[in-house]
């Protein structure tokens, strides 16, 4: 049974219960999202955009209120929500503006006809699944793609973030989107396998664990519709060499803690090279030493809870195992005493290909740093892993630097960075990780009918 309710995990208060749908409720936002889409696929490109730049408007005209939100919601500390708000703001405004041009028709080599066009067209309602760790960046990243291409949306957020979801349906709502456009669900995983199964749902986007992703696809199959999965992520750090290694460390550290480490894409597996090795710990390990975790609504907060105490507890039981199972704890490790889903920010080593730890994905403040001798080995080590979203190259040689990105079997690569994201770079996973990219005109081309039109004189 799903409970829509929102537990602040800084606190472990219980707010508001939201109720699932029930089976005629169901049967209602079906027919709602086919009615929705008859009319919005007929309004103006011009319409669609507008809708779009009114909903960034609106985010971030609201965008202390947003964040305070999600704050209470997932424990994301404030300036990071705020940072969030402004990424979906960005993401509104990018499709407001580049939305358009992305529609064009193509003509293409009229081949022995008078006139050969490809359009790009909507497909019908399609059904978002989405988590609880972005809970406005991961809806803006599915919704104002498919809004602009004249697709409608049901929305089936996390359940522990029913706050959020109810805002951002609001939100469209006052930016003037028609109300079928866009609903936001409150459904059960069985009530999702039925809204899948419908014939009138063109297709299902998930982002989370390859739990649900596997799910979700294995009804999408059997119903033969579209999926796009953005699951986790193990994304390796490579540090190959440094001119100025307290930067290197300061960004390793940031790539690591940011969400509190709830980041499908964090630097979850630091591999380094042996000759720096001693000098990154020694410097990331002080880095961690000094953050403490504290309230997520205080401005000077880095570091919050996780987003529940499940999490926490899964978590704790991921360390443990691992030293069991022969890792050192370099830092941290344990939970911090009092009320709220704190854990101190820790660092593993020694972990060996038969633990779990090396190939499960640690969703929070913990990283395992790996010492390598070579490139080639660095390269061996981050291939390893099943997942296959980011990675990142850490070297004042460029050359190099670009030739080991160039390696790694990612969906994104970055040398002296990690995990940028912007409205217009494409986002997305090879292996384990998922398939189907968001993002920029990526983002377009996942729920689109690229329709062929061929007219010959009679
Ligand atoms: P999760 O448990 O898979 O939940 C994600 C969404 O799927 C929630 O709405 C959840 O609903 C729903 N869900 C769970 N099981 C389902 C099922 N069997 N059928 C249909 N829906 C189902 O994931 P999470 O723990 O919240 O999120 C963390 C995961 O997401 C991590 O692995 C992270 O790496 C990944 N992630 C990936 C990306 C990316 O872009 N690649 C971005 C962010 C996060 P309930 O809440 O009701 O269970």
């Amino acid at each position: 049974m799903t409970t829509y309710q929102t537990v602040n995990p800084a606190t472990g208060e219980k707010g508001r219960e939201f109720p699932t749908l029930n089976e005629a409720e169901v049967a209602d936002v079906l027919t709602r999202s086919q009615s929705g889409y008859e009319a919005w696929r007929h309004t103006t490109l011009e319409e669609r955009a507008e809708m779009l730049a009114t909903t960034a408007a609106l985010y971030e005209k609201r965008a202390d209120e947003l964040a305070r939100i999600i704050s209470t919601e997932m424990g994301k500390p404030i300036t990071e929500a705020l940072a969030e708000v402004e990424i979906s703001t960005a993401i509104f405004q990018w499709y407001a503006v580049n939305g358009i041009g992305l529609l064009d028709e193509e003509s293409l080599d009229v081949a022995g006809a008078d006139e050969s066009v490809v359009h790009k067209r909507p497909i019908g309602p399609l059904l978002g699944v989405m988590p609880w760790n972005f809970p406005y960046y991961q809806v803006a990243r599915f919704a104002a793609p498919n809004l602009m291409l004249g697709n409608t949306i049901l929305l089936k957020h996390a359940s522990s973030c029913p706050q959020s979801a109810s805002v951002i349906e609001e939100i469209f709502q006052q930016a003037g989107l028609p109300r079928d456009a866009y609903i936001n669900i409150f459904a059960s995983t069985d009530q999702v396998a039925d809204i899948i199964a419908d014939s009138r749902v063109q297709g299902v986007s998930l982002t989370g664990s390859e739990k649900a992703g596997a799910s979700v696809a294995e009804t999408a199959g059997r119903n033969l519709k579209k999926v796009v999965l953005e699951l986790g992520g193990s994304d390796p750090f490579i540090v190959l060499d440094s001119d100025d290694m307290a930067a290197t460390v300061s960004s390793a550290t940031k790539g690591r803690l940011s969400n509190t480490g709830q980041a499908c894409n964090g630097a979850k597996r630091f591999i380094v090279l042996a000759d720096v090795y001693d000098d990154f710990v020694a410097k990331l390990v002080a880095s961690f030493e000094a953050i403490t975790p504290g309230d997520p609504l205080d401005a000077e907060t880095v570091l919050g809870p996780l987003s529940s105490q499940t999490a926490l507890d899964d978590l704790l039981k991921q360390v443990d195992t691992a030293v069991t199972d022969g890792a050192t704890v370099l830092t941290g490790g344990k939970k911090i005493d009092g009320p709220g889903a704190f854990i101190e920010p820790t660092l593993l080593t020694d972990v060996t290909p038969d633990m779990a730890a090396y190939s499960e994905e640690l969703f929070g403040p913990v990283a395992v740093v790996y010492k390598v001798a070579s490139a080639d080995e660095a390269v061996t080590l981050a291939n390893s892993s099943a997942f296959g979203l980011s990675g990142s190259v850490w070297s004042a040689d460029l050359e190099r630097a670009r030739d080991i990105a160039d390696q790694l079997d990612v969906g994104m690569a970055f040398v002296n960075e990690h995990g940028t994201t912007l409205p217009g770079l494409p986002f997305g996973g090879v292996k384990r990780s998922g398939f189907g990219r968001e993002l920029g005109s990526w983002g377009m081309d996942e729920f689109v009918n690229k329709k062929l039109v061929r007219v010959s004189a009679a």
